[in-house]
């Protein structure tokens, strides 16, 4: 029998009460199960939020040390009755703290927080709530392992705060260190370099994790439970009665998550594409029945008669626009541009460039920074550099965006008849989406209108 990694997430791990749907869920797998978890929702923000306060203090750390030892406490009072494990539960809990807490002291004392340290750091949420529910899983009398990602190694190209895992020099080491005839425990978000560091896969990554992990083992699925109703038309909180998307295509999925919907990390469609592994998305909230997911994510490509199957959005990119009479003639002018981003280590999300004009889509987080560099590049056929951050952008996904005519020409017309105007479009670039910007303003109303052509005035 295949075996599942069955993947929790911050949303599943909000209150102390928590963990036992947690448990219920992993109880009620007949299939051998690989978990992979979160830390509990907001720590790494917390800890992120603290590190620079160890720099000036040491009371700032033995403070992050007692809220930690805190929490756990509580956790385990909660959920581990036995006298017994609850002891060996915090016994292991205030190792891993206390392991923190020196890396905590190693910034205060080096005053700075070095790349490798910072992830180092983040990666204790993790840690905990991987101990937490391994220490639990045992307590109810299950055969759990916990395995670090240190440990199978799961290794990365060694890039700090968002690394790739290396297929090739894991997988089937990984294969085989989680072949046994138990349930396995593995904390998300970081793998590490080939000499051994910790390196996080970036910003939600523990789907990442998850899902290299399920491509390593050749899982039979890949199971993430969140407490949402998985892919939507639109975003519930945006769009009255939007339906549940019971299947889209990886590429769909990646797009959406791409442009701004907070169901799976951008990536984790990428281990799974070439291994066929599908995508099962659970509710927590829901019937805890692991046979009846709320998505599906597989490579079935299903071409909606409306083609359209989601309106998503993101208020995470800005536009760095570069004006000059002639950027859009002039040879090397775009990939000198490029070239310094990338030096900056900027990711260009897309480029869209005319005569006059080439229009950068960056992370509104990198936007000074781009600003700083592109200006320092002193190209001369450019006059002028600015950038355009009140914007959202509205991403339209569906497969077979190319191969069907009207679907922008519908787009464009919503987006009029509420006088929305549109600052920059792009259809093309993939078979599976088109996008719009937008100012911030009309974000809501264009995501509406846009919706209901597609899904309720048809
Ligand atoms: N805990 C990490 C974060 O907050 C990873 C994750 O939740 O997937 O980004
Ligand atoms: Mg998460």
């Amino acid at each position: 029998m295949s075996k599942i990694v069955v993947k929790f997430g911050g949303s599943n791990l909000k209150t102390k009460k928590d963990l036992r749907k947690v448990l219920e869920v992993i109880e009620s797998y007949k299939e051998p199960v690989v978990i992979v978890v979160s830390a509990f929702y907001g720590i790494t923000d917390f800890l992120s939020s603290k590190i620079s306060g160890s720099l000036e203090t040491k009371e700032a750390i033995e403070n992050i040390i007692d809220e930690l030892k805190k929490r756990n406490r509580e956790i385990v009072d909660e959920n581990i009755p036995d006298f017994a494990y609850s002891k060996k539960a915090l016994q292991k809990l205030d190792a891993i703290v206390g392991k923190l807490e020196k890396f905590l002291l190693g910034v205060h004392y080096i005053g700075e927080v070095p790349e490798f340290l910072e992830d180092q750091i983040l990666s204790f949420g993790e840690k905990i709530s991987s101990v937490l529910l391994h220490t639990l899983l045992e307590s109810r009398g299950l055969v759990a392992e916990l395995v670090f990602p240190e440990d199978l190694p799961l290794i990365t190209d060694g890039e700090f705060g968002n690394a790739s895992v290396d297929f090739d020099a894991c997988e089937l080491k990984i294969k085989t260190r989680l072949s046994g005839d138990k349930i396995y425990v593995i904390p998300g978000f970081y793998g590490v370099s080939p000499s051994g560091k910790t390196t996080l896969l970036g910003k939600g990554g523990s789907d990442y994790s998850a899902a290299s992990i399920a491509r390593c083992i050749g899982a039979g699925f890949l199971d993430i439970w969140k407490d949402v109703n998985g892919f939507m038309t639109a975003d519930p909180k945006l769009v009255e009665n939007p339906h549940r998307l019971e299947k889209i295509t990886y590429a769909e999925a990646a797009e959406l998550a791409y442009f701004g919907a907070k169901i799976l990390h951008p990536r984790t469609v990428e281990p799974l594409m070439s291994a066929h592994i599908p995508i099962r998305i659970f509710n927590i909230n829901g019937a805890l029945d692991h046979t009846k997911p709320v998505s599906w994510v597989n490579s079935e490509e299903v071409v909606l008669d409306g083609v359209v199957k989601s309106v998503t959005y993101s208020d995470e990119f800005c536009i760095i626009k570069l004006k000059g009479p002639g950027v859009g003639l002039k040879p090397g002018v775009l990939a000198k541009v490029a070239g310094k981003l990338s030096e900056e280590k900027i990711n260009i999300n897309s480029v869209i460039t005319s005569q006059i004009a080439i229009n950068l889509l960056l992370q509104k987080k990198d936007k000074n920074a781009a600003l700083h560099a592109l200006k320092k590049l002193g190209l001369h056929t450019v006059t002028e550099v600015h950038a355009l951050d009140e914007v959202s952008v509205i991403a339209i996904v569906g497969q077979g965006m190319l191969d069907n005519y009207g679907i922008a020409a519908r787009i464009f017309t919503a987006a009029a008849r509420v006088g929305i105007n549109i600052k920059i479009s792009s259809t093309g670039a993939s078979q599976v989406v088109s996008y719009l910007v937008v100012d911030r303003e009309n974000r809501d109303k264009a995501v509406k209108e846009i919706h209901d052509e597609f899904f309720t005035n048809n």
